[in-house]
């Protein structure tokens, strides 16, 4: 069956010391009251190789929060999958509706992304979500239906492989939050998807995490939807309590 999931995105957020600080705080806050369910910290690329040896890998997992769509060479600047699997994580989040909308990340582009992120054995995070336009136009299924084209062209194996994210837009960072209803909703339409492309085993194995303004006091609501199985969380996973409120919601 499908594993729950508490992941962070720390997004540009924490210096080195700053983010070796809360990786150590939130380990031992895990080992003295383990989880219910799998906990993942994504950081920044220059965290990664210094992150990855301090925590219990047993209980945390280390993530980055994007990799290159190409595999080596003349990218000034890029970090390929393969850099990013060699510091010892085990994650990559892909899609994030920040990498969307400010880096120009086409269906295209993720499609390369998840491929490379797969061959080299880093589970994708995969994000999809609508803007609040799309949501008042009542759009947002055709919008999620039509980035999952991104990961739709793997083979059933590679796709039981990804974690999927459904962030609405409109709730990321902005205190806003989607009803627990409005979360089952989509995440059940998008694991009909699944079932339609892949069948039906496929999708109920298919974690799908709700992220956007998620926190200890609605975390519990929202997890408790069948078609909601755990969360994608920014703001609050950069505070040791508020992260491990919300992965107490499984508790
Ligand atoms: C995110 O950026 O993935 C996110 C869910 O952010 P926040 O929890 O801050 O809304």
């Amino acid at each position: 069956m499908r594993k729950n999931i508490v992941a962070g995105n720390w997004k540009m957020n924490k210096n080195l010391q700053e983010g070796i600080a809360l990786a150590k705080e939130l380990n031992e806050a895990l080992i003295a009251d383990k989880p219910n369910c799998d906990v993942v910290i994504c950081t920044p690329f220059i965290h990664l190789a210094s992150v990855t040896p301090i925590v219990d890998s047993a209980i945390i997992g280390v993530g980055a929060e994007n990799c290159a769509d190409k595999v080596s060479g003349a990218y000034t600047g890029e970090v390929s999958a393969e850099m990013v699997a060699s510091t010892g994580a085990q994650y990559v989040i892909l899609g994030h509706s920040e990498r969307r909308s400010y880096y120009g990340e086409t269906v295209e582009i993720l499609e390369e992304k998840v491929k490379l992120a797969l061959a080299n054995n880093l589970t994708p995070i995969f994000c999809i979500g609508e803007v609040l336009e799309e949501r008042q136009a009542e759009k947002q299924n055709e919008v999620v239906a039509a980035q999952l084209a991104s990961v739709f062209t793997l083979s059933a194996e590679d796709f039981g492989k990804i974690v999927l994210a459904y962030e609405p837009v409109w709730a990321i960072g902005t205190g806003l939050t989607a009803t627990p209803e409005q979360a089952q909703d989509i995440h059940a339409y998008i694991r009909s998807l699944i079932a339609e492309k892949y069948g039906q085993e496929v999708a109920d194995n298919c974690s799908i995490l709700y992220g956007g303004s998620c926190k200890p006091s609605n975390a519990k609501e929202l997890f408790a939807k069948p078609d909601v199985d755990g969360g994608l969380i920014g703001g609050a996973a950069l505070k040791v309590s508020d992260f491990k409120g919300i992965i107490d919601a499984f508790k």
